[in-house]
């Protein structure tokens, strides 16, 4: 049977990982994003040390990478940071055992859509070549993204992933913001069928005409009408960001098992 795992969107300070990582263990929880959002705070020998202990414990590890990303930038000199730090992302990742490294691709800024999705297209491309070329293990996973003005519809995102052979990650709480209200799921698991796992992200979210507000709790009427809506052939990862992520997972955990 396919496996499902839950987990939260942080992992704590290095010298708090591991302790954080056998508590999430205790919870039953089984995935963590470790949030390099802000900075990549963890070097070579921790992340090879916590994803020890990540493996030792059965915990799928994935990477958030840095905010400060867009891979469709009119500044080249601003797209070459972008990816150097994804790249940092994948090697760090690759020491911690991480399945996946998270984007955001970027923004349309003056741009058509089309003309966004071939420059992103082509940089996700040669980054997807670097990632072979130095033996990187994660896949690249760029996200679907909650604002409209911002790249990354499920239509763009699964383009990405026929295009370029990049995995995804899917975030619900951003799909029904974008969408101002619906989880679009029928639709969005049929475009992304081809990646034989998922990763996914889900929370309760606020928004408004813009899409995405902010997210907040995650009730269990909600975490029903996902885990009922999932395809039962995938080994399926869903990461919670709300602010009270862990026992929100704990919740998504408990509210699946009575599902099933
Ligand atoms: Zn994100």
């Amino acid at each position: 049977m396919a496996k499902i795992s839950f987990g939260p969107a942080g992992i704590g300070p290095v010298k708090d990982a591991i302790k954080n990582l056998e508590g999430y263990n205790r919870l039953g929880l089984k995935a963590c994003e470790i949030a390099f959002t802000y900075s990549v705070y963890i070097k070579e020998n921790e992340a090879k040390e916590i994803g020890n202990a990540a493996k030792r414990l059965g915990i799928e590890l994935s990477i958030h990478a840095p905010y400060f990303l867009n891979l469709n930038s009119e500044d080249e000199k601003k797209i070459e940071e972008s990816k150097k730090r994804i790249l940092k992302c994948l090697e760090i990742g690759t020491f911690l055992g991480a399945k996946y490294v998270v984007i955001h691709s970027g923004f349309y800024s003056k741009k058509s859509k089309k003309e966004t999705y071939e420059t992103i297209k082509m940089n996700i491309m040669k980054l997807e070549k670097i990632r072979k070329e130095k033996g990187y293990t994660p896949k690249i996973a760029p996200e679907t993204m909650g604002k409209v003005n911002v790249f990354g519809s499920i239509e763009e995102v699964s383009r990405l992933v026929k295009d370029t052979g990049c995995s995804a990650c899917i975030d619900f709480a951003h799909i029904l913001a974008r969408s101002h209200g619906d989880y679009r799921f029928k639709e969005t698991f049929l475009l992304f069928n081809d990646l034989k796992d998922l990763h996914l992200h889900f929370s309760g979210i606020d928004y408004g005409e813009k899409g995405e507000k902010n997210h907040k709790k995650t009730l269990k009427e909600e975490w029903e009408k996902l885990l009922k809506a999932l395809p039962i052939n995938k080994d399926i990862i869903i990461i919670n960001e709300s602010p009270e992520m862990i026992s929100d997972s704990v919740l998504g955990k408990k509210v699946y098992e009575n599902i099933i």
